[in-house]
């Protein structure tokens, strides 16, 4: 589905293997990843977020949040305040 936006197409959609394979290629290139646990309370708070867009989106900042939260020192850029923030850390 396009929506009509131009800037959005079937190529905004991007599959699970897809982010595994982005995931595997960032892993040793210098990445600071954050542990599974901290990972895991990031992408809850993504998964029950409305600006989670075609599931893997956040229409915020235009970020695949499987990639933005397994970056240590990024946090999650809602205009209202990170819904990060009760993830805790480690
Ligand atoms: S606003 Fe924050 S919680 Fe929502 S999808 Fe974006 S990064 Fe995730």
């Amino acid at each position: 589905m396009t929506g009509g936006c131009k800037g959005c197409s079937a190529t905004v959609h991007v599959t699970r293997e897809q982010v595994d394979r982005l995931l595997d290629a960032m892993n040793g290139k210098g990445f600071d990843f954050v542990r599974d646990a901290l990972y895991a309370r990031r992408l809850a708070a993504c998964r029950s977020c409305a600006s989670l867009e075609y599931e893997t989106t956040c229409m915020h900042c235009g970020c695949l949040v499987e990639v933005r939260a397994k970056l240590d020192g990024k946090d999650c850029p809602h205009p209202a305040g990170s819904r990060w923030s009760g993830a805790g850390s480690g």
